[in-house]
């Protein structure tokens, strides 16, 4: 099989720089990656040629001997297999792929979870306590978590000599992977030592309770960090974190815009044109006397101070403005009749 040409490989001009080549191999890695092309054939002869071409192309030396003399002038040079391709080019895949290949024994920190809950306007403005059950995976209790039987011991992993890792050579190259049988702990248990509780996995599914405590003013999308309350880390690492977002329930009778509330008072006729007291219903429950001006308008809006939401950051409250429905009587008395001809007759139509 005739060599593609290196250059030609990486898409790079022969004279291309050092950051040229990187960039590019960058790219090109990134596609078709093994790890992001499982099984996928074509696309790990696609890694191990642009691999092997800037595995020379970044050496100043072979690059020189490449350019010069082609394929031929490589010898066996190239065709040795290099020891970790993944370390090698660990600058390259930075913490894409890089990092984790080497670090699987070590403690990991466990997944932060994430619960939505729904809770009222009410509780929105009052602030609430609410119990979530959680499930979540964590440590067997019985076994601590090592997935043996009390007393019973691991042995070093006879197929990767407690490694964690076992080399795959492919063409030119070797890849690092984590040993099947082991999964990367370096450890093995024979099936009689397993943990009867977890079956040897370490692992045991629960449901916690986890009380939280919902401060007054939070809105949809308030985020409320539980440290601890996540998944447990790995090989003794921290706990991660449970985020509970919150979604606040749609009001009938009071609509939220920021720490404003918005309500509705419907007055009659009279009222209107004459001004007077009415009773504005409150978030909070009760209700507010407030005063309106004679002449007041349909969709005219009374403010009342600090009957809003509390802001959640600091003291104080948003306001409520109460919206004013008028309502025109739809049935009248024989005397209220009389009354409205008679007003109608001073000349109170619109001009
Ligand atoms: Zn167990
Ligand atoms: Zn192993």
């Amino acid at each position: 099989m005739s060599k593609r040409d290196f250059y030609e490989v990486l898409g790079v001009e022969r004279g291309a720089s050092a950051a040229e080549m990187k960039k590019a191999f960058r790219k090109l890695a990134l596609k078709y990656h093994p790890d992001r092309n499982p099984d996928d054939a074509d696309a790990e002869e696609r890694f191990k040629e642009a691999a092997e071409a800037y595995e020379v192309l970044s050496d100043d030396d072979k690059r020189a001997r490449y350019d010069r003399f082609g394929h031929a002038g490589l010898g066996g040079a190239a065709q040795r297999p290099s020891e970790d391709i993944f370390s090698h080019f660990g600058d390259i895949f930075g913490d894409l792929f890089g990092g984790g290949r080497r670090n699987r024994n070590r403690p990991t920190r466990g997944s932060d979870l994430r619960y939505d809950l729904e809770i009222t306007l009410e509780e929105a403005v009052a602030g609430a306590r609410h119990e979530l059950v959680i499930p979540r995976v964590q440590s067997c209790g019985t076994c601590e978590g090592r997935g043996l039987k009390p007393g019973a011991q691991t042995s070093t992993c006879g197929q990767c000599n407690g490694r964690g890792q076992v080399s795959r050579a492919q063409g030119p190259f070797m890849f690092s992977m984590t040993c099947s049988r082991c999964q990367g702990s370096g450890q093995s248990v024979r099936e009689e030592d397993h943990c009867g509780d977890c079956g040897g996995s370490g692992k045991e599914r629960v449901e916690r309770r986890v009380q939280v405590r919902v401060p007054p003013g939070v809105d949809t999308g308030t985020r409320m960090r539980v440290s601890g309350e996540g998944e447990p880390g790995e090989r003794g690492g921290p706990t991660g974190d449970l985020y509970v977002v919150l979604v606040v329930q749609p009001h009938d009778r009071f609509e939220r815009d920021g720490d404003d509330l918005h309500t509705e008072v419907t007055i009659d006729v009279a009222t209107a044109a004459l001004g007077g007291k009415t009773e504005v219903g409150l978030i909070d429950g009760g209700t507010e006397r407030v005063k309106l001006p004679a002449g007041i308008q349909p969709d005219e809006r009374v403010r009342i101070r600090s009957k809003g939401v509390p802001h959640l950051n600091g003291s104080g409250r948003g306001d409520l403005y109460a919206h004013v429905r008028v309502q025109i009587p739809k049935k009248l008395s024989r005397e209220q009749k009389k009354l409205f001809e008679r007003l109608a007759a001073t000349g109170i139509s619109p001009s």
